[in-house]
């Protein structure tokens, strides 16, 4: 386009290719209203010498490279400079937990745990970005739509910035650690009766008619944030690629993001094969595993129901992306229900390391896939584990203390009278 400089970063429709420079607030391709990608010129640097630039700075202990977002900055938002907003966040453990492997019945799983970000789920690393964005283009207000996460970063990062957040959440369908965080960092909580669909639309709305700075995943400099998770682990395994990559399936804003890290990474040479994506829906919302088995053939709609309340969406709206990350990567799709989201989920747990329903999608969709043979029980498997423990605390006490018949995993706690015998007793049980 006329007037944009080739070396800039420019915000691009990939359905018709108009392009917008990168400070231009528009939310949507004012030609298609299609979603913007963000198109970062090459960086100086590519293959060995960029992976050496990059391991380079993991040794930073003050500045924004201690960030786990902003040390891959070239990748994420080159020209951010002086703006940069960071918590900092993202360096998330990659674990290896043989239980959970054994459950799932492979050999070579690691789980890269994405709870471990500042307010407690990957949305830090998008929102850094975003809310970093926000500065430069002088936003006096930032809002998004939320099942919890998105909002409590945003929260968290807009209380930082010093702008007023506003986050419109389902009523009713928000997990209690959630809800907690966008009262206590300080956000304006609007409480809107419907879903988590109808809360974007008035989100999308309430951006167009009153000028306020939309922060939901369709804004593409998230989606640069949420990059990082795809890169931060390439870099933890030596710029080695797994085999797979599974994430839990939403909206679908992390499945493009790991599509676009994962191209980017192939053409700047950081790695030289691509993993197989594989994003896990909850069965009760689940339009995109849908459309995956018509081969794409269409877009589906539907009215969510799940345990995983951060993956409750009926109609994701980053679905044109994520079906480019899918076809790109040779990917799968697939839907698990809520009894394998929450077993898998107890198995996490259980081996120390816990995580919110939702993340547990990932582990139980590896299961599934091993199971069924899409995936070989030799190949390395990374699941990505999205959100924290302590998000859901409800869904923790209705597994184990609630349900009859109680399901397999279950551990409820035990009432005892303050007598040593009544604690041997325990103790023999345990053999
Ligand atoms: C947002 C979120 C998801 C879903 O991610 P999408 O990008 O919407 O697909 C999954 N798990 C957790 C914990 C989340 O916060
Ligand atoms: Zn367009």
């Amino acid at each position: 386009m006329i007037g944009i400089d080739p070396r800039a970063t420019v915000q691009r429709c990939p359905a018709c290719g108009h392009e917008l420079a990168e400070t231009d607030p528009r939310q949507r391709c004012p030609q298609c209203s299609g979603l913007l990608e963000i198109r970062h010129p090459a960086p100086a640097a590519t293959g060995a010498a960029l992976r050496a630039l990059l391991d380079a700075r993991c040794g930073n202990r003050s500045g924004p490279f201690v960030s786990g977002v902003w040390r891959f900055r070239e990748l994420v938002l080159p020209g951010a400079g002086e703006d940069v907003l960071s918590y900092p966040e993202g360096n998330t453990p990659l674990l290896a937990r043989p239980s959970v492997a054994a459950w799932v019945g492979a050999t070579d799983l690691l789980l890269k745990h994405e709870g471990h970000n500042p307010t407690g789920s990957f949305k830090d690393r998008g929102m850094t970005v975003g809310v970093t964005h926000a500065r430069r283009v002088r936003a006096t207000a930032v809002a998004c739509a939320s099942t919890g996460n998105t909002g409590a970063s945003l929260a968290a990062y807009a209380a930082l910035a010093g702008i007023p957040a506003l986050v419109l959440v389902p009523k009713g369908r928000v997990a209690l650690g959630k809800l907690t965080q966008l009262l206590a960092y300080g956000a304006r909580t609007l409480v809107v009766p419907g879903d988590f669909d109808t809360c974007l639309d008035l989100a999308l709305k309430a951006s167009e008619q009153l000028g306020v700075y939309l922060l939901n995943s369709i804004n593409p400099f998230r989606v640069e944030g949420q990059k990082t998770i795809v890169l931060e682990l390439l870099q933890q395994l030596h710029w080695e690629p797994p085999d797979w990559i599974l994430v839990p399936a939403g909206n679908l804003g992390n499945t493009a993001a790991f599509g676009k890290a994962l191209r980017e990474a192939h053409e700047w040479g950081l790695i030289r094969k691509l993993p197989r994506l594989a994003a896990v829906q909850a069965e009760g919302a689940a339009p995109f595993a849908r459309s995956f088995a018509e081969g794409f053939a269409r877009r589906h709609k539907v009215e969510a129901h799940t345990v995983a309340s951060a993956i409750s969406i009926g109609n994701p709206a980053s679905y044109d992306r994520a079906v480019t990350a899918i076809r790109e990567t040779n990917g799968v799709v697939t839907a698990v229900s809520d009894a394998e989201i929450l077993e898998a989920k107890a198995v996490v747990d259980a081996s120390g390391v816990g995580c919110e329903p939702a993340s547990a999608a990932s582990v139980a969709g590896a299961r599934q896939l091993v199971r069924k043979g899409v995936i070989r029980r030799d190949e390395r498997l990374v699941a990505v584990l999205t959100g924290h423990i302590l998000k859901d605390p409800d869904a923790i006490t209705r597994y184990h203390d609630g349900a009859t018949p109680l399901p397999p995993h279950a551990n409820p706690p035990i009432e005892i009278e303050p007598r040593v015998a009544e604690i041997e007793r325990v103790l023999r049980a345990l053999g």
